[in-house]
């Protein structure tokens, strides 16, 4: 309706007479640590710190486990190192998520530079690393519009003050079915070789990679794609999600 030169001059206006709405629950967002999430919503939202699991960075709640991996990736056999993730995707850290994945909710990156930004421990994961998102089959891509975690992978770069940089270096070969809907053999299944390195693209084995995804669930497609990193010769593979599914 105002273009975006006049967006940017209307905006603030706006903002006086109508408060930003909170991604979790609708309400005015007021006094908050975060724009986009209320007060209420930022106390629900789970920041995951240590202790974790080291594979899919799930906390430990206080449970005395050892280095190894939780219930959840129990099965998984990871091709990659390790693997943190920045909240839980419950409650407002799902609602986050949903809006960026399904509502082209771009200015929730905001929020999610800013957390990632003062989350110490995960900023500390990502330094010095190149972020690589997950990529998004061309069907796909040209269905919604843009890739969720291609836009994560930069505002995490971006989080880093541009040290890690983000590089698209997979691409998805195989269309595959959803995930939502398979089981846990069924995914590795679906996912396995869908992802190859991207023509031209340059690994370098020294070099720390980070795939970067939007949710950890079964951990099947980061893991495909740390296959695919791998064969290409790449020996520092880490993961990082924004969600804990
Ligand atoms: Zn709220
Ligand atoms: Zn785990």
């Amino acid at each position: 309706m105002f273009g975006t030169l006049g967006r940017q001059l209307v905006a603030p206006f706006l903002e006086v007479f109508f408060p930003r709405s909170c991604v979790g629950c609708g309400d005015a967002v007021e006094d908050s640590a975060h724009e986009h999430l209320c007060r209420n919503c930022s106390r629900e939202l789970f920041l995951v710190a240590p202790p974790n699991c080291r594979v899919c960075g799930y906390p430990f709640h206080g449970i005395l486990a050892g280095p190894q991996a939780c219930p959840h990736c129990a099965e998984l056999d990871p091709v990659f190192d390790e693997g943190k993730t920045l909240f839980l995707a419950k409650g407002p850290g799902r609602a986050l998520v949903h809006e960026l994945k399904y509502q082209s909710g771009f200015y929730i990156l905001r929020d999610i530079e800013r957390m990632a930004r003062d989350a110490q421990n995960y900023l500390d994961y990502l330094a010095d690393a190149v972020l690589v998102p997950v990529p998004l089959h061309p069907d796909k891509l040209r269905e919604r519009g843009y890739n969720q975690s291609e836009r994560i992978a930069d505002a995490l770069s971006r989080a880093t003050g541009g040290h890690s940089p983000c590089e698209r270096l997979l691409q998805r070969i195989k269309y595959t079915l959803t995930q939502t809907r398979l089981n846990r053999e069924d995914r590795h299944r679906n996912v396995k070789n869908a992802f190859a390195l991207v023509e031209d693209a340059v690994v370098i084995p020294d070099q720390q990679y980070i795939l970067v995804d939007d949710v950890f669930t079964t951990g099947s497609t980061l893991n495909a794609c740390a296959e695919a990193l791998r064969k290409a010769g790449a020996e520092h593979i880490k993961v990082a999600t924004l969600g804990h599914g």
